[in-house]
């Protein structure tokens, strides 16, 4: 029984009996392994600092990212505080609520996002029109210009709760399309206090548009699930499609690049926070790419780190320049691994 796979097989020939006892081994020694942190901070095997972040979106879940060894949060999806509720939370509840999320996190970093509500993430207090396509529709930031107050209410919570916390708080707007949008997030955001903010890269025309966001903002953070959806025109939620939101696909891995190379040239972080990065080997790909941090699954955050910390950041690059060679999410899996001998030697 092949777990990573989710698949049995009768009578296995010899040669897959010895794949999985190497794939065990590998994993034994895994368990055995705990990331290395150096300075407080993960590192690669030539000393180069790496943010590890988790993802969450419920209380419960900060005591689970610290014991993974989270240097902060990475995405704090606040919808997911509010799917099952009939009205928008008060001001004061939510400041309540991020508070107790951000204070564990005093002196560190937490990205907070600010409502991404439609399409997949529907909200029963925001009634939205019938769209015949809603992950085209209102949602995300486009919300704000039907609920401005629900955008400024969250923002003043936000504000106050980094104050009561003393945790560093980034605050990005989710579905940004325009840097026009981005400016506007950006001032909405720091007329109420807030010292850092910043915008996800969700969207094809943010890609194309990575210059001017990155000029607008102080930093991005790509959603690959949205990213690798829109990129193909393929639901995420599909079964049938998923093969179009394999987050090693060429055309996403070549988008996180074009970011990645915007950013740095306008001195603008650009982290990942959709599953890409919690694939332990692409996330060496994405740090390869130029990636400057990490936000992943929280149960996937030790893989990560085990992953990369196991490399030279002259490997992570050469992985993602042999990852960017790939026509098929296939070769560029293949072509990045020749160049990740470490992971798999983990079985990762
Ligand atoms: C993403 O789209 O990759 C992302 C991180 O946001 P969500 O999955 O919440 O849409
Ligand atoms: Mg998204």
């Amino acid at each position: 029984m092949d777990a990573r796979e989710g698949s049995v097989t009768f009578d296995p020939t010899d040669d897959l009996v010895r794949e999985l006892e190497s794939v065990t081994s590998a994993i034994r020694l895994r368990r055995e392994k705990r990331a290395v942190r150096t300075k407080g901070s993960y590192a690669t095997i030539d000393g180069v600092p790496i943010s590890i972040y988790a993802n969450i979106g419920r209380v419960e879940d900060v005591a689970n990212a610290i014991a993974a060894g989270a240097d902060g949060i990475g995405l704090l999806r606040t919808e997911l505080l509010y799917l099952d509720r009939q009205t928008p939370p008060s001001t004061n509840e939510q400041s309540e609520i991020y508070t107790a999320m951000f204070a564990p996190f005093r002196d560190k970093k937490v990205v907070i996002r600010t409502l991404d509500a439609g399409a997949d993430k529907p909200m029963a207090f925001l009634n939205f029109d019938q769209e015949p396509n809603p992950a085209l529709g209102v949602r995300g930031y486009r919300t704000s210009l039907m609920h401005e107050s629900l955008l400024k209410d969250q923002l003043e919570a936000i504000a106050q709760a980094e104050v009561s916390s003393g945790a560093e708080v980034w605050v990005m707007a989710p579905m940004i399309s325009l840097p026009e949008e981005a400016e506007n997030f950006v001032a909405l955001a720091k007329s109420f206090g807030l010292k850092t903010a910043g915008v996800m890269i969700e969207v094809p025309s943010a890609v194309m548009l990575a210059n001017e966001i990155s000029t607008a903002a102080d930093f991005l953070s790509i959603g690959t699930n949205d990213l690798g959806q829109y990129l193909h025109a393929a639901d995420r939620e599909s079964a049938g499609l998923a093969h179009f939101n394999d987050p090693w696909q060429p055309a996403l891995l070549r988008a996180i690049h074009a970011v990645a190379q915007a950013g740095k040239a306008n001195n603008c972080p650009v982290g990942v926070c959709g599953e890409a990065a919690s694939d332990p080997a692409l996330a060496a790909v994405l740090i390869g790419l130029g990636i400057t941090s990490l936000s992943c699954n929280v149960g996937a955050l030790e893989d990560v780190a085990i992953a990369v910390t196991s490399l030279s950041s002259a490997n992570m690059k050469q992985a993602a320049q042999a990852a960017l060679t790939g026509s098929t999410a296939k070769s560029a899996k293949r072509l990045a691994r020749e160049h990740l001998g470490n992971v798999t030697a983990l079985g990762l």
